[in-house]
């Protein structure tokens, strides 16, 4: 398992996990999955996700130029013809590709600037008839600005009333910091009297005094949200002053604000307003962890106005965060595989989560021995399993080759 046991058997009925141990007993007529040698991994779980603009690429035109501008662009042109229906098709298919490499949890941004909220009743469906195979946690983003768009708020309000589950925001889009701090205070007393979770895309931008993050965490700890509040992209912390920095870490862990980063995007989108050097823009990261904050990392986007790549697959994206962070010793090559699992799991709240007695039988069985072999390999989902029951299944991979003059097996050169 990832967190370094073997040898361990596990005993599922019921849709949960019953024993865990050596040498279990096998109950009479029990299916037996025989998985020596393989990583069993509690299920990948997406902290950050935008399933409304998701394999809408080519529509209505590809982004040629592949920055954020021209992406901001097209999302407008796309908009006024979104329908409903094309909506829920496009977030189903991403949630059949999501299942298939074992991606079992979404936490998804939900855009409300629409005040017909399309979106928000189109993922709404989704999210009820995707239940049985993914757990989808719906945010409500402002995406023009809280204060920058009049109907904003109240559009917000409304998604809350019909059930989207977070609250989101976008403090360094408003039009002024000011307006950025007072998004944050509103957003984050609405959280507090409904009981919600808090979750904005904050500081965004290669603007070292983006600092929006510092007005996020003085709310949490106000409010007594702690362990319920984060702060999605965090880029800005990558050109800020290192002073700075080392004054605002220890407050986001007193207030234990999670940190989402975001790597494929990141490493794509931010550093652009740059000659050389170029920064890479993603947020600290091992600085983060050291300093005791939980930290995920998302995959953002997937084929959609701002990104023509991805392909739901988790694995890739601790990937490229591990390179980006230059996270790799042993222990942080690991972290980066809990990034895509545990610590996304811990700040969506999912209670039922993980490899232990009394929780749900939900984990992937990859073709790899382990965590760094499994991000290495981006592996083969083998098996996905959800309360118990095989959602995909996937044949070991394997090339034939044929190259004369070489011997006949060459498996040693593809897996190791
Ligand atoms: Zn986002």
């Amino acid at each position: 398992m990832p967190d370094g046991r073997t040898g361990q058997d596990l005993r599922i009925a019921s849709g949960r996990i019953e024993a865990i141990g050596t040498q279990l007993p096998v109950p009479e007529g029990a299916q037996v999955i025989d998985a020596r040698g393989l990583l069993l991994s509690p299920p990948f779980v997406d902290a950050h996700f935008h399933m409304d603009a998701t394999l809408s690429h080519g529509l209505p035109r590809i982004n040629q130029s592949g920055t954020l501008l021209e992406g901001i662009a097209l999302w407008g042109e796309l908009k006024p013809l979104l329908t409903q229906e094309a909506l829920v098709e496009r977030a189903l298919q991403y949630c059949d590709w999501a299942v298939a490499k074992g991606l079992l949890a979404i936490r998804t941004h939900v855009d409300v600037c629409d005040d017909r909220l399309l979106a928000v009743e189109a993922l709404l469906h989704v999210k009820d008839r995707i239940k049985p195979y993914l757990d989808l946690q719906l945010v409500a983003f402002p995406q023009d600005g809280l204060l920058r768009t009049p109907s904003a708020l109240a559009n917000l309000k409304r998604a809350l009333d019909r059930g989207v589950d977070v609250v989101g925001g976008i403090p360094h889009f408003e039009l002024t910091m000011e307006d950025g701090a007072e998004s944050v205070r509103i957003l984050c007393e609405l959280a507090a009297e409904r009981g919600l979770r808090v979750d904005m895309h904050c500081d965004e931008s290669d603007d070292p005094m983006s600092r929006h993050i510092e007005t996020l965490t003085f709310h949490t700890q106000r409010l007594g949200l702690h362990g319920r509040v984060t702060g999605s992209h965090l880029t800005s912390m990558h050109s800020m002053d290192n002073y700075y920095v080392s004054k605002l870490l220890p407050l986001m862990r007193e207030a234990q604000v999670h940190a989402i980063a975001n790597p494929l995007i990141n490493i794509t989108l931010q550093g652009r307003h740059d000659t050389y050097p170029k920064r890479r823009g993603m947020t600290r990261v091992p600085e983060l962890m050291a300093a005791g904050i939980n930290v995920a990392f998302g995959h953002d986007c997937v084929m959609d106005p701002w990104y023509s790549l991805g392909s739901g697959d988790m694995l890739e994206v601790a990937h490229m965060g591990l390179h980006v962070a230059q996270m790799t010793s042993q222990s942080q090559m690991r972290a980066c595989f809990d990034a895509v699992t545990v610590n996304s799991a811990r700040l969506m709240g999912l209670d039922t989560y993980g490899l232990e007695v009394g929780k749900s039988a939900d984990f992937v069985l990859l073709q790899a021995r382990d965590p760094v072999e499994a991000i290495r390999l981006r592996a083969t989902r083998l098996l996905v399993v959800r309360r118990g029951q095989v959602l995909a299944r996937c044949a070991p991979g394997e090339a034939a080759l044929s190259m004369p003059g070489r011997p006949a097996s060459v498996d040693w050169m593809i897996r190791h």
